[in-house]
Order: structure tokens, then C-alpha cells, then sequence
């Protein structure tokens, strides 16, 4: 008898006759018996072929079984099952299997069960129990399994799987239909690593999960917001239409995300960088994109104006020249590169030199002499910056030192300390084998802060202030005006030293107003017995102007500019008084 012959016989008997396919496939052989068209609905009168994952749950348990039973390869042997399903219009299916292996074939039959017994039908309503029992469990752990496939366990958003597959869907959107415009927003959390040590990490797991609430919030009914990982977001805006949209929707997200965030009862505020690049037909793969946006979010780091770009293909060639000087970077200590230059600051009271402010550069092989401004950035995002700040501090107190002995002045070295320095878990130890090592005295070094620094956690600032200021070193507020211009929370902070920005210096005689603020803001410091030095002092008006303002200190070109250690000795001599006279007309 041929198979065909004997498959029309079995199913005339009304028994299905499947042949396992492997992959979880079966295929029907012969016809299907009604009490199957029945079970499927009247729609489903043929099916060619089974899938084990789209059937009842108890054949499926029963072809999963199957399955387990042939790998035993016990040629000959059978397995059997009873089973109830249920029809569509409720009633009861009673079912027995058999699965056989025959001649290296799989065969599975299915009847109805003509079983009346009692026993028989209590054991049948155990084994459905527990069947459907096993079956919500396995719907569970299914869905379980595509929750942890898609979505981050943390903040419950998409992961990045899923806007991969995102993409991918609004790549060829667009390829059919240009007008279905998409932008992808990269989010990056400034300083994030910071948080976590200032803060400890289940702090900074409630703030990723703050931001992920806020990105949420924001999102209108097709956009996406998703983690990337560790502090990365993305979210996947569209429609979009054009830049100036796009422009719109990115500094609305950055509004709602730059409010403070509570934490142990403590205010928090963070800063966000974001790169946005915007979907067109010419992208292939969700990779490229995500590309793309990473190199606008470099972009956007260094260029922190306003904490988002849009890319553009000229910003490749910029993140390349930026990897590069990042590798010249980490063997530029060792290659004996980095410079450190000295800039006097001046005692506006008598013009007498009262103390340095070491400032580093670059001397690179092939781009020349580099400012900070050029490098600064790529060391504390690369981390070189702790290696780099510790070497810069032993120059500095090294010289210091020297010139000390050697003039008997009581000059003071003002350094430029780093956020990432401030959170260097080491930084006091670091500090104190400098100071052993150089014998300076720790009167006679000053370390500079800046209000960024210090405003997203002010708390832990001060405590690692203080520790420093035990130590018995001084600190100064850099840049004072620049950050949060923020005066009520001085006195919280142990400083002994503020230096105002040169941006409300070079104003001095064009408005009215500078001139008021920095009177204002020398009165405070006063009051706190914190002294006050200008920055960026070019003129003579600018330094009678400060002094009758009643500020101490001056720093600028006017006495003299950043200069090698050498040069800087013939300043030792030197009295600037003259310099702060008011210009005859
Ligand atoms: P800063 O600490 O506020 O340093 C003052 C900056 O103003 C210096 O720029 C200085 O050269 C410049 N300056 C001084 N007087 C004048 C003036 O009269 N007119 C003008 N237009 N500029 C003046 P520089 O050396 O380029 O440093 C820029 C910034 O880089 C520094 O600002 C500081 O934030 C950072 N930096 C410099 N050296 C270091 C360092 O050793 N470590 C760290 N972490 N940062 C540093
Ligand atoms: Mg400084
Ligand atoms: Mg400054």
C-alpha cells in the first residue's frame, strides 16, 4: 500500500496523519478529519502544514513530547497520550496519539477517543489541568523572554534591539515614501559616571529611570523612546519635517529633562548632550544612522554651545581628527610634550605680585603649540585627564616650591582641577604624595573649581572641599558668572577665593549695569570673607575700574600673558602699579 493510499484510509477512519518536518514543522498527509476542521474553525478546512507554535496548547504539548520521544530514535517504539481540546463552540474533543518511528519516519496519528471510562476520563482531566496549567506558564515565560528581548529591565523602555528593528521599518517607509520623514535623537547624560560615584549606583539606576519617565512624557503618538545602554538614549522622532522642526522637538526634550531631579531628597541637576541626525533614503541600515548621530553628539561635546547637533558629513572628518588627538593625547605626557605655562595675578591694592595660575599646553608634533580649549575636553571625556591633572599639579607645586625658596615671597600657584578629578576616589591622596614629594607648603597652592562643577551635587562637593581644605589648601571658584550665576550657594561651599569671569570684565565701560553686578558680587564675597580676583583684566580702565570697585586681585594680558616658567622669573622684580591708574583722557 502506498503512503498516499494508507493516509486517505487512516484519515477516512477520521485520524490525522502528520509527518514531522523537524524545526517544529509537521506536515498533514491525506485529508483532515472533520473533528480537526472543527477544532480549527470552519475557515481552516486545510492545512497543509502544522507549526508547533501555532496550534492548541495541549497537541501542542502533545507534539512537543513527540518530538522528545524521536530524538530517542527508538525505532518501532510508540508513544501515546490522551488529551481533551475544546471546540469553538465549548464542547469537549477527546483525543488519543500515537507517535510511532518507522523506517526513519515520524509519524504522529490522531483519533478521537472513543475512551468512556471514568477513570479513564479522570485521568484525562488530570493531565488537562496540569496541561493548561503548563501552558499559561509557557505563555508566561514566552512573553517573559520577549519582554527581555525588547525592553531594558531598568527603565522598562525599548532597548536597543527593538529600535534597531524601528529603524529598520522606517528606513524602507521611507525608501517608498520620501515624505515619511524620521529623525534619530541620541541622548547622552553628561558627567553620568560622576553621579554614580558621587551619589552611589542605585541613585544612578533612579535617575536613568527619572530620565527615561521625563523622554516618555514627551514622546507624541509614533515616536519611540528607547535605552541604548548604560547612560545612552535614544529616541526615534517622526514625523519630522526639516531642521527647523527638528530643532523644536530636540530643545522641547531638553526642557523637560533639564529640570531638577529629586534624589534621597537631594536636587540633582544634570546636563544632557545629543546629537541628532536626520533619516534620508541614502541610509541602508539602522547603523549607519545611529552612526551618525554618535558622531553629532561628539560634535555637540565639543562644542558646547548648545548641547545638540544636527549631523552634517562634515563632522566625520572633525570625529576623526578628534580620534586621532585623543591617541596623540595618551602619549603625550610620555613623549614629554605638555607645557605648563604661568600667568601672574596681580594685588590690585599695591600692584605687587601675589601668585601664579599654572595653565597647560600642547606642544603637538605636527599641529604645533595646542590651547586647552583644543584638548581639555578630549582628556576628561578619554579619562587622560587623571593622569594628566596629577602631572600638571606635581609641575606646578614643583615650581612653585622653587621660586618660593628662591624669591622668599609668599607666592601662591593657582591649579585648574577637573570634574573628573573631583571625582577621583584618590584625588586627596594624590594631592597629599604631590605635596610630600615637591615639599611645598599646602598654603602656598591653590585649587580651582568651577560652579558646574560643584552645582549638580553641591553636597558632595563640599565634602570633598573640605577634605582638601583640612589638608590646608586653598580653593578657588573659577569663572565665577558663567555657570548658574547662582550667589545663594556660596556660603554653603568652603571657598577662600573667587575669580570673576572675564565676560563681565571685558564689559567694564560699555554698560552701566557689569559694573553694578561685579560691585554686588565683590560685596558678597566680602561679607564671607572670600577675596575676589578678576580674570581676563586687558586695560588699564578695566583694572581702575575693579580696584575702585573694591575687588584685590587682577589677572590679564595687561600684566602679562601665560608664559614659560622662565620667562615668568622676570616678573619676580617687577611692580604694576602704574598699571592700575586710571588712563588720562
Ligand atoms: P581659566 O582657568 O579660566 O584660565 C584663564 C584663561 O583665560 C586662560 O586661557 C588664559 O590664557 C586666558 N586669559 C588670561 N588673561 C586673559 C586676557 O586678558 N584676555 C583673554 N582673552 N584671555 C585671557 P587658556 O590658558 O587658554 O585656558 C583656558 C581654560 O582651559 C582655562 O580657563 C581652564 O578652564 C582650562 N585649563 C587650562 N589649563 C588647565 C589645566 O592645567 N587643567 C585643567 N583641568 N584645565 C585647564
Ligand atoms: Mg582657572
Ligand atoms: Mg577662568
Amino acid at each position: 500500500m502506498s503512503q498516499a493510499v494508507l493516509a486517505n484510509v487512516l484519515s477516512a477512519l477520521e485520524i490525522l496523519v502528520l509527518e514531522y518536518q523537524g524545526n517544529q514543522f509537521f506536515q498533514v498527509i491525506g485529508n483532515l478529519p472533520s473533528w480537526y476542521r472543527s477544532l480549527m474553525g470552519a475557515d481552516q478546512s486545510y492545512a497543509a502544514i502544522i507549526n508547533l507554535t501555532d496550534t492548541f496548547p495541549f497537541l501542542t504539548y502533545f507534539l512537543e513530547d513527540a518530538c522528545q520521544f524521536w530524538q530517542t530514535r527508538q525505532e518501532h517504539a510508540l508513544k501515546s497520550g490522551l488529551w481533551i481540546e475544546v471546540d469553538e463552540s465549548g464542547a469537549d474533543i477527546p483525543l488519543e496519539a500515537s507517535a510511532i518511528s518507522v523506517a526513519g519516519q515520524e509519524i504522529l496519528l490522531i483519533a478521537l477517543s472513543q475512551t468512556t471510562y471514568t477513570e479513564k476520563s479522570v485521568l484525562i482531566q488530570q493531565g488537562r489541568e496540569n496541561v493548561l496549567a503548563q501552558s499559561a506558564e509557557r505563555k508566561r515565560a514566552a512573553e517573559q523572554l520577549r519582554h527581555s528581548i525588547f525592553y531594558d529591565w531598568l527603565t522598562e523602555l525599548p532597548n536597543q534591539s527593538f529600535i534597531r528593528l524601528r529603524l529598520v521599518d522606517a528606513l524602507s517607509q521611507i525608501k517608498n515614501d520620501p515624505g515619511c520623514s524620521f529623525a534619530l535623537l541620541y541622548i547622552d547624560i553628561k558627567h553620568f559616571k560622576a553621579i554614580n560615584t558621587r551619589l552611589g549606583l542605585w541613585s544612578g539606576d533612579q535617575l536613568l529611570m527619572m530620565v527615561a519617565k521625563r523622554l516618555s512624557e514627551q514622546l507624541r503618538p509614533d515616536d519611540i523612546a528607547a535605552r541604548f545602554g548604560g547612560d545612552d538614549f535614544v529616541v526615534l522622532l517622526r514625523p519630522v519635517e526639516g531642521e527647523q522642526d527638528i530643532r523644536q522637538l530636540t530643545e522641547r526634550i531638553q526642557r523637560h529633562l533639564l529640570a531638577p531631579y529629586a534624589i534621597h531628597s537631594q536636587e540633582v541637576h544634570i546636563q544632557f548632550d545629543m546629537g541628532i541626525v536626520l533619516g534620508t533614503a541614502l541610509y541602508q541600515q539602522p547603523e549607519d544612522l545611529i552612526r551618525d548621530a554618535c558622531t553629532a553628539l561628539e560634535y555637540a561635546k565639543g562644542h558646547g554651545t548648545e548641547d545638540y547637533a544636527i549631523f552634517h558629513q562634515t563632522m566625520h572628518l572633525q570625529s576623526l581628527t578628534r580620534m586621532q588627538l585623543e591617541h596623540d593625547l595618551s602619549r603625550a605626557i610620555w613623549q614629554n610634550e605638555l607645557r605648563v605655562c604661568y600667568q601672574p595675578i596681580i594685588s590690585l591694592t599695591d600692584g605687587s605680585l601675589q601668585a601664579f595660575e599654572a595653565l597647560v599646553r600642547w606642544q603637538h608634533p605636527t599641529l604645533g603649540l595646542l590651547s586647552p580649549n583644543q584638548f581639555i575636553a578630549i582628556a576628561e571625556d578619554s579619562g587622560l585627564i587623571i593622569p594628566i591633572g596629577a602631572w600638571i599639579l606635581k609641575e606646578a607645586c614643583e615650581q612653585i616650591q622653587q621660586w618660593r625658596s628662591q624669591t622668599h615671597l609668599p607666592l601662591t600657584m593657582h591649579v585648574n582641577l577637573s570634574v573628573r578629578q573631583l571625582d577621583q576616589l584618590d584625588l586627596l591622596d594624590s594631592i597629599q604624595k604631590i605635596l610630600a614629594e615637591t615639599q611645598l607648603d599646602p598654603s602656598g597652592l591653590k585649587l580651582e573649581i568651577t560652579e558646574t562643577m560643584v552645582f549638580n551635587n553641591l553636597e558632595y562637593a563640599a565634602s570633598i572641599l573640605r577634605q582638601i581644605k583640612s589638608l590646608g589648601i586653598r580653593i578657588s571658584m573659577d569663572d565665577f558668572g558663567t555657570g548658574y550665576a547662582s550667589l545663594s550657594y556660596l556660603h554653603q561651599l568652603p571657598i577662600d577665593n573667587l575669580k570673576i569671569d572675564q565676560s563681565f570684565v571685558e564689559t567694564i565701560g560699555t554698560s552701566g549695569t557689569e559694573s553694578e553686578i561685579i560691585q554686588a558680587v565683590v560685596q558678597l564675597a566680602h561679607s564671607l570673607n572670600i577675596d575676589v580676583v578678576a580674570e581676563g583684566v586687558e586695560t588699564t580702565e578695566q583694572s581702575h575700574r575693579l580696584k575702585t570697585l573694591g575687588c584685590d586681585y587682577a589677572q590679564g594680558y595687561l600684566f602679562a600673558k601665560p608664559l614659560p616658567a622662565i620667562e615668568a622669573e622676570h616678573l619676580f622684580d617687577q611692580n604694576f602699579s602704574a598699571l592700575l591708574t586710571a588712563p588720562t583722557a
